[in-house]
């Protein structure tokens, strides 16, 4: 454990304010937990009310600096960011691996996508366009240009500790904006690292903030009722990110959501076999299935369904259940108590209504917060696992008939986040994909994230886009300059 402690002495336990650690005003700190053993790594600084102020009065103060900085030298920082997390990479792993769960090798993979949006949108920050054109009554002309929409909120969830915190912070440097972060209660290491390697990298004070919190509601609300900022931008449930659009309203934030999904994972009997196998081991099982994005419904047509469910079975039982940080474990803790109960709560009822247990069904007996890997079959139409994201490692597999059953199931949800499907049916791959009532939709692909194309979704699943070129278009206001 030298390493682990080694490690965790690096990194930063107070709010980051102003460029650097500060207690909170109320002296108050809370747990951070490891979930493959209950046992508590460190304590953090808990902000509240007067802290979160305080962060935006400092974004205020550095904002307008930072819109003015050259987009070149936003760009060069962002770009050194990218760089320092690479550098580091095996500590920000490791220290994800801790606080979240995850086994290393994923949180490897994690860094490697997080750090990414860093690059990506250094090199975004010189290429924010606008528009000119003569106005068509020959009256003058039609100048467009794009202007940071000023200090933005950002609310992070637990699964992703670096990439939801990137994605966010990448696109709002890159465009002008000073941002305060506020990480989920139960992973706010990764970001707290993250701000001191910013500010190693030379950001200026102010410009970014990280304020963990156990009152999220209340410093969130103070935030967003404050009419100095004027953008948030959340990734989280449904239900949160309601209240979030709801509470929007006063101060008319500008809003990005990227909410709950509910993915269905079709294999159509023309799929190649083992390519389906291999990609639902990634779209249910990465990141033990606690991803937006994860397989929630495995729609396999009847012709394949067999094979499909053995096979499938068999690659979850082979699975081994440990650590993240045991060089052996295929497969980590959930992140807390609440959320094994509420799996455990979902396979349960379904059972009770009649599904089959192929592998797991059950917690495991040990230290921390484990899930066996799952696979049933059989669960009710109308039951609560076949509707709600299960946000664990429990594969649900029914069958169906036609291409057009599929696709009316599939979209039979209020969510239409990422979606999936199999077939080496080149028509039926386009017809499909222009059906699915999805914002992404993975073709013969279990794993669609990248940082270079629009991440997102329709329906109850969100507002807005991270990624891609779309991506810092959230950060910009459109204005129209009318000249003769
Ligand atoms: P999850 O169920 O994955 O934890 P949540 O939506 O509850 O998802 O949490 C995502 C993020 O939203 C976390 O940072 C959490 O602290 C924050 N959060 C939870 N409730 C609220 C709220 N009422 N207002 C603002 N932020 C909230």
């Amino acid at each position: 454990m030298n390493d682990v402690n080694a490690l965790l002495d690096s990194v930063p336990t107070g709010l980051w304010l102003a460029g650097g650690p500060a207690a909170a005003a109320s002296g108050a700190t809370f747990d951070v937990v490891n979930p493959a053993t209950g046992d508590v790594l460190v304590g953090v600084a808990d902000a509240g009310v007067t802290d979160a102020h305080l962060a935006l009065d400092q974004a205020v103060e550095a904002g307008a600096a930072w819109a003015a900085t050259a987009p070149r030298r936003r760009g060069e920082i962002l770009r050194a960011a990218f760089d320092a997390v690479t550098a580091r990479a095996d500590d920000f792993a490791l220290l994800m691996t801790l606080e979240m769960g995850k086994i290393l090798a994923e949180s490897r993979g994690e860094v490697t996508y997080g750090a990414e949006f860093l690059r990506w949108f250094s090199e975004e920050a010189v290429r924010v366009h606008g528009r000119t054109a003569t106005a068509p009554a020959g009256t003058g002309r039609i100048v467009v240009v794009k202007q940071p929409v000023g200090p933005a909120l950002a609310i992070t969830p637990w699964n992703f500790p670096l990439a939801m915190g990137t994605r966010k912070i990448g696109p709002a440097l890159a465009a002008g904006c000073p941002i305060i972060v506020k990480p989920a209660e139960d992973t706010p290491l990764t970001m707290l690292l993250l701000a001191k390697v910013f500010a190693d990298v030379g950001l200026p004070p102010g410009v970014l903030s990280v304020i963990p919190t156990t009152s999220a509601a209340d410093v969130s609300a103070a935030l967003m009722s404050d009419p100095r900022l004027r953008k948030v931008s959340f990734t989280g449930s449904t239900g949160v990110g309601r209240a979030l659009i709801r509470q929007s309203a006063d101060q008319v934030l500008r809003t990005s959501m990227e909410l709950g999904g509910n993915a269905p994972f079709i294999v159509f009997d023309d799929a190649d076999l083992d390519a389906a196998v291999d990609g639902a081991m990634l779209a249910k099982m990465r990141n033990g299935g606690e991803a937006c994005t994860a397989a929630n419904r495995i729609l396999v047509q009847n012709g394949i369904r067999p094979a499909f469910t053995e096979a499938l079975t068999a690659r979850i039982a082979a699975m081994s259940v440990g650590p993240g940080y045991d060089a052996g474990s295929d497969l980590g803790p959930i992140i807390n108590a609440k959320q094994v109960d509420s799996v455990a709560a979902l396979v349960d009822e379904a059972v009770a209504g009649g599904a089959t247990v192929h592998t797991g069904g059950h917690r495991l007996d040990r230290p921390g917060y484990f899930y066996a890997p799952t696979l049933i079959t059989g669960a009710p139409e109308d039951s609560r696992i076949a509707g709600d994201e299960i946000f664990g490692p429990v594969a649900v597999i029914s069958g169906f008939d036609t291409e057009a059953e599929a696709i009316a199931r599939a979209n039979d949800t209020e969510y239409g986040l990422a979606s999936y499907f199999y077939t080496r049916d080149l028509d039926r791959a386009m017809r499909v994909s222009a059906a699915l009532e999805y914002g992404m939709v993975g073709v013969n692909r279990g794993v669609i994230s990248d940082p270079a194309a629009p991440f997102g979704g329709i329906k109850s699943s969100g507002l807005g886009v991270e990624g891609g070129s779309e991506g810092i278009e959230e950060y910009l206001n459109t204005k129209y300059i009318a000249l003769t």
